[in-house]
């Protein structure tokens, strides 16, 4: 599978927030968030937040309000950031540095979404995608 996943002629659009709403968010995704293979992990970080990940490029995501409210989170290697609301703690994004060795090239653009904050969150819907990261 690519990744991220090839975008088709079809997206949706989503908006979502971390619990107290301090944070907001919108983004459009290609394939549709349900056609989107969603990443379940069972990797130390992923186990812990919840995440169910989604990729959507970074032009198609804009922070609409809580930049100044989220704090960033680093271990191990620290080759990423966890984003996280300092209010309520609710993990919402992973920030991938540019020319991350994470990515191929020409995808360094993208924004890495816990869909678990979304308004419309609804695993149910989800084609989730097991990720055996505890194994890397
Ligand atoms: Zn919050």
């Amino acid at each position: 599978m690519p990744f991220p996943p090839t975008p088709t002629s079809e997206s949706s659009s989503h908006t979502g927030q971390c619990h107290c709403g301090g944070v907001r968010f919108k983004f459009t995704i290609s394939p549709p968030l349900h056609q989107y293979p969603v990443n379940s992990c069972n990797c130390s970080i992923c186990s812990k937040n919840g995440y169910l990940l989604v990729y959507p490029f970074q032009k198609d995501f804009s922070l609409e309000q809580g930049h100044d409210l989220l704090k960033e989170y680093q271990f191990g290697s620290k080759h990423v950031w966890h984003q996280f609301c300092g209010e309520c703690g609710s993990s919402c994004f992973i920030r991938i540095p540019e020319k991350s060795a994470l990515l191929p090239d020409g995808s360094n653009s993208i924004a890495v979404v816990n869909t678990r904050m979304l308004d419309d969150f609804d695993d149910e819907k989800f084609h989730i995608n097991k990720v055996d990261g505890r194994s890397f």
